[in-house]
């Protein structure tokens, strides 16, 4: 006989669906035309039909814990193809959002994060915590060249701001991730071997580096190019950064450095990456293919603050070869700001997909779930 089965509908997490970018879920009919298309879904359970009946049903628990809701890269096919405009990729992307704030800790930041009416009070935190830096210890307008050290100097206070906030997002992202591993060993995929781990971790930065998953979609294939030069961009600028802590700790070497410095070599090609990446997003977002949605507030939030990262940074460069440093100083405060806000609010922005995904695909290798 048959197992009963009661289902308890979650009312706030179907309306938190729908306000989040999954207003069209109730159209959907079924058909599973969405899993037929999907270029990345497995053939033993699919998605992302079943997401759509679990979240019509409001069954929270079991969506948040779902690996595949990360396996989706939102690339539209199914989208395009769905003959209802049920939209299953935007309803993906909002349990995504609602996954991202049940890890995150706390959760009401989570939700003031990515509340729109918050906005300007979560911008005023790094703009007062680094004014007040730039006041008490450095100075608004140093005199003579553009040098952004005589702003407020890397030592102590620059890097004891951004290591502090860098810690707070690896913390709570910890805490997070260590929840949802134990989440996903609730669901009906067995994982493998212990020992295998480490060889899903590197065939996971193998497809995360090629963007191999991605480039599987068709319909919003565009999505990969610009996806792909906006991580390589973070990557690289990621190294220089490093590279740059190197020179300051171990060297004693300031900044700015000559043009013929190897550093240079690798901070311009990744800038231009990013620049370019992010200008490519925001185009394809504002000529999406038809039926797909024009993004929620989530999706551009994460846009804009890398936009904004990449353009002050782009312009503090050109500003300092200038030497107008009335102009520079300032955009140079607001790069710090920008590089604040994405790395501080990183585990409660779409930012954090880069390590929900990650895990969920390492645990779909571990569980030869492709
Ligand atoms: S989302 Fe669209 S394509 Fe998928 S099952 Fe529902 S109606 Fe069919
Ligand atoms: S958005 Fe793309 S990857 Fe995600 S479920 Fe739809 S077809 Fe699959």
């Amino acid at each position: 006989m048959a197992e009963e089965m009661v289902v308890k509908p979650d009312i706030e997490f179907i309306k938190r669906i729908q306000s989040a970018g999954g207003e069209s879920l109730k159209k959907c009919f079924q058909c599973a035309t969405c899993s037929v298309v999907c270029n990345l879904s497995p053939d033993s359970r699919p998605f992302p039909r079943k997401e759509m009946i679990w979240a019509s049903w409001g069954l929270k628990d079991q969506l948040v814990r779902d690996p595949d809701i990360w396996l989706c890269h939102f690339c539209g096919d199914c989208t395009a193809y769905c003959p209802r405009g049920a939209k299953p990729g935007e309803v993906l992307g909002a349990v995504r959002q609602v996954a991202i704030e049940h890890y995150s800790t706390p959760t009401f930041l989570a939700e003031m994060v990515n509340d729109p009416k918050y906005l300007l009070f979560l911008i005023a935190f790094p703009l007062i915590l680094i004014g007040a830096a730039i006041h008490y210890f450095g100075n608004f307008s140093p005199e003579g060249p553009v040098v952004y050290s005589k702003m407020l100097k890397p030592w102590p206070y620059v890097d004891f701001i951004f290591l502090g906030a860098a810690a707070y997002a690896v913390a709570v992202f910890a805490k997070g991730v260590m929840a949802y591993w134990q989440d996903l060993n609730v669901n009906p995929w067995k994982v493998r071997l212990k020992e295998n781990v480490w060889l899903a971790v590197a065939e996971v930065v193998k497809d995360i580096l090629f963007h191999n998953r991605f480039r599987k979609c068709t319909t919003y294939f565009n999505r990969s190019t610009s996806h792909l030069l906006v991580f390589l961009g973070f990557v690289g600028l990621f190294i220089v950064t490093a590279w740059a802590s190197s020179y300051e700790w171990i060297f004693h070497k300031e900044s700015p450095y000559a043009i013929t410095d190897p550093i240079k070599w690798l901070a311009i090609p990744s800038a231009i990456s990013l620049l370019w990446g992010i200008w490519l997003v925001i185009r394809d977002r504002q000529n999406p293919p038809e039926n797909a949605g024009p993004g929620s507030y989530f999706d551009w939030l994460l846009i804009w603050v890398i936009a904004a990262v990449a353009v002050t940074g782009a312009l503090c460069l050109v500003l300092r070869w200038m030497g107008l440093a009335t102009l520079a100083y300032p955009t140079y405060y607001l790069h710090l700001v920008s590089v604040f806000f994405l790395f501080f609010y990183a585990p409660y922005t779409k930012m954090a997909h880069m390590v929900y995904r990650a895990t969920a695909m390492i645990y779909a290798k571990l569980a030869e779930r492709e």
